[in-house]
């Protein structure tokens, strides 16, 4: 059963407020494999104008958690967001804001997801520093003169 289907059909216009919870199985469904846990409450307050005009007005707010950019351990990010969404009833007596929430959850995520400084596991970024030294020692040979004339050499 889908927690996030707005039944349209079984009342007049007027205001109705739902309930419901995404979990991990929720962001599952999707595939997604990024988020390694989500505690997400989610209000609805729907309004329906008419039978042609039907809004909401959510409210997104609890955790999720993803690994951190810098040292892979899980990071616990909050979830806080309040978008609305329109809907036309069409033939569909019902609304599936299922694709809305996810979508709004995975939008509020920052761009950089790292642990406050001096939180990340000390043993994974030190992996990883190590690899990102790689790269660019990897990096500076390439741009060497050496490389260079390597390519020219090639190009012939
Ligand atoms: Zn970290």
């Amino acid at each position: 059963m889908n927690p996030f289907i707005i039944p349209l059909n079984d009342w007049a216009a007027g205001e109705r407020n739902f309930l419901s919870h995404a979990g991990l199985e929720f962001f599952q469904k999707f595939g997604n494999t990024e988020i390694l846990d989500a505690d997400v409450n989610v209000e609805i307050r729907v309004l329906k104008k008419s039978a042609q005009k039907v809004e909401a007005d959510l409210h997104l707010s609890g955790t999720v958690t993803v690994p951190c950019d810098r040292c892979l351990e899980p990071l616990e990010i909050s979830v806080d967001a309040t978008p609305s969404e329109v809907f036309t009833p069409g033939e569909d007596p019902d609304w599936d804001l299922s694709q809305a929430v996810y979508d709004y959850v995975c939008l509020s995520l920052p761009m950089q997801r790292v642990h406050p400084e001096g939180q990340c596991n000390p043993d994974t970024v030190r992996f990883l520093s190590h690899e990102e030294r790689e790269d660019e020692e990897a990096e500076a040979e390439a741009n060497s003169p050496f490389a260079a004339l390597k390519g020219l050499f090639d190009s012939k």
